[in-house]
């Protein structure tokens, strides 16, 4: 249960000021995250690490010499967008070149990687390793596409303690890799955690009973069990473990670092109790324990259960482990000297508001109000997005629609109040709308409605021949930035039939009121029709098969707003039946 909060939907923003506030001995705030204010006087390679919020100390609790250079905070368990990778990067860098190292998940992967070839681009040497210690989300041979849970600290704490000592980005990524390589962790769940504001938690687990490989946002575990007693906890956790020793480590004379990790609110003497059996166990046999950590590493909110974590070492990755480290949430030993640095942000969002015509004005009105109607369908739509998204996914679906929609809406307003046209009202929208939502969905919709922007441009008012055009653009823009194909449950499934059909009838002649609708029906059969495919993609990809029968949420939230803006373009001033 969440019980301190003020308005829910300000939550992060107030947690980010007061973790600020009280850490500013370690780190200054900056839009997007935080960065460190003490560092070696000669530059380093500088490390970035983030994620969605709601897992402290991961990720802005690990800035700190010899830890991370900066943090990118998404909203709660939501990735944050790549704008704000950007701008934690980008005001990190210290010339060297910057590794971006996170937890495996999509929609951090899409920002991140996009957030990367944008710094590449603007020539910044930037290489990223995502960290996939859980055990239970991909078997093995497919490990690369498990996800990250709390063996993050382990991939984060050798990169650092490398960049401190002067690693240059090869060496940086390297240990990085191998840190990542050499690390599995299995969790365990009792019962799900509440976000501020919430009736229930995200997900439940029964009582009595534990869930195993629960993931650290509610994705389901494999599996689920009585609780067994502590000691009984400790042997699941290593005999599965040493079930996936990783290549090239020999059991005889093997050295490891075990993290028992905290979800949220298990207490640390349960944890010892646990530990004790662990190290008991670990030690008969033979294997040396070197270093161990107990405690809350990486959280989920308030959520009841624990994790195992082991990094396998070598004589390299030993000496990065025990390094020096001094940050808000994981301190050890003594840290060299530090200077004091006050970053300067680096922002690279365009911001300005070009020229545009009276046409294309009066276009971006009709934006706005779109938007304020695709807002209003989100909002009485939440609930049920939820709740599909909770089948195989994360259930965030609804509030990360929500914060999206009400930040793109209210961009571009602002952005029409001060005379933007269409495209720069729908960049607008779409900046916003990804920085506050974050989550895959957030990028999609940005990517999405800028994509439409580049076509309609801020001069000419777009015929419906123009908005074909946008909305074709709008789909490969989706397909070329999530990889995902007609069949893989997503959104695209309902993205393509919507653009095809739209394309077709606005080809055939009709009116654009009339195309619009006709599409958007397809959009909604197409939307339902995925509830017999099996997810393949995104986060839901781990569950597949717990997500036949349910519709993806993406496709379906996608068909709602389709036909809500069906209505607004009806309506439209200066819309005529015959519109062509
Ligand atoms: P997250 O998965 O980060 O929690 P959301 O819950 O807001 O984000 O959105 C989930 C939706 O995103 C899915 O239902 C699906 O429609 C869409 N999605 C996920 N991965 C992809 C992808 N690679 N391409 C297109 N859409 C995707
Ligand atoms: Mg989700």
């Amino acid at each position: 249960m969440t019980r301190l909060f003020n308005e829910p939907e300000n939550f992060v923003d107030e947690m980010m000021d007061g973790f600020a506030a009280a850490a500013s001995r370690w780190v200054q705030q900056i839009p997007g995250g935080v960065v460190r204010v003490g560092r070696p006087a000669k530059p380093t390679v500088s490390l970035v690490i983030g994620g969605g919020s709601g897992h402290y100390p991961a990720f802005g609790g690990l800035v700190g010499p010899g830890l991370a250079h900066g943090a990118v905070m998404g909203n709660l368990f939501a990735s944050p967008s790549a704008h704000q990778v950007r701008t934690v990067a980008r005001t990190a860098d210290q010339g060297r070149g910057v590794l971006l190292s996170y937890g495996n998940y999509a929609g951090d992967v899409l920002h991140f990687d996009e957030a990367q070839a944008e710094l590449r681009e603007a020539g910044m040497d930037v290489r990223t390793v995502t960290v996939t210690d859980d055990i239970i989300s991909a078997p093995r041979g497919e490990e690369h596409k498990r996800r990250g849970i709390a063996g993050d600290l382990t991939v984060f704490k050798v990169a650092g303690a490398a960049c401190e000592v002067g690693y240059d980005l090869d060496g940086v990524e390297r240990v990085a890799r191998r840190a990542n390589d050499r690390t599995r962790s299995l969790g365990v769940a009792f019962g799900g955690c509440t976000l501020p504001g919430a009736d229930a938690p995200l997900f439940e687990v029964p009582a009595g009973r534990m869930a195993v490989g629960l993931g650290i946002h509610g994705e389901p575990g494999i599996d689920e069990v009585d609780i067994p007693t502590a000691a009984g906890l400790a042997e699941l956790f290593v005999s599965s473990l040493l079930e996936e020793v990783p290549d090239g480590v020999d059991l005889a004379g093997a050295r490891v670092v075990p993290l028992l990790n905290g979800l949220g609110s298990v207490k640390y003497e349960e944890l010892f109790v646990v530990y004790r059996t662990v190290h008991a166990l670990l030690a008969a046999r033979g294997i040396s324990i070197v270093d161990p950590e107990v405690g809350e590493l990486c959280t989920s909110f308030d959520m009841a259960g624990c994790s195992l974590t082991l990094l396998w070492l070598d004589e390299e990755l030993e000496r990065l482990w025990t390094a020096p480290a001094d940050t808000p949430g994981f301190r050890r030993g003594q840290v060299g000297d530090q200077q004091r640095f006050d970053a300067v942000v680096k922002d690279d969002a365009e911001e300005v508001i070009g020229s545009s015509t009276a046409e294309s004005r009066a276009c971006a009105a009709t934006i706005v109000t779109a938007l304020e109607a695709l807002a209003r369908t989100v909002d009485e739509h939440a609930d049920e997005l939820g709740r599909l998204d909770q089948v195989a996914g994360d259930g965030d679906h609804g509030i990360g629609m929500q914060r999206g929609a009400h930040a793109g809406r209210d961009a571009a307003r602002a952005a029409v109040e001060q005379g933007a046209g269409a495209e720069t009202a729908l960049r607008h929208a779409a900046n916003a709308w990804s920085d506050r939502a974050g989550g895959t969905s957030g990028a999609i919709w940005a990517t999405m409605l800028k994509a439409l922007g580049t076509v309609v441009g801020d001069d000419a008012r777009p015929t419906p021949k123009d908005l074909a055009r946008g909305i074709s653009a709008a789909r490969d823009a989706v397909m070329a930035f999530g990889k995902a194909k007609v069949g893989d449950k997503t959104m695209v499934d309902a993205v393509v039939p919507f653009s095809d059909e739209l394309s077709t009838r606005v080809g055939d002649g009709s009116g654009l009121a009339e195309a619009w609708a006709g599409a958007a029906a397809a959009a909604t059969a197409a939307a339902e029709a995925t509830a017999s495919m099996r997810a393949t993609l995104g986060r839901a990809r781990s569950h597949g098969e717990k997500s036949v029968g349910t519709p993806d949420p993406g496709a379906v939230s996608f068909a709602l707003i389709c036909t809500t803006v069906s209505d607004v373009i009806r309506n439209a001033p200066g819309a005529r039946p015959d519109d062509h």
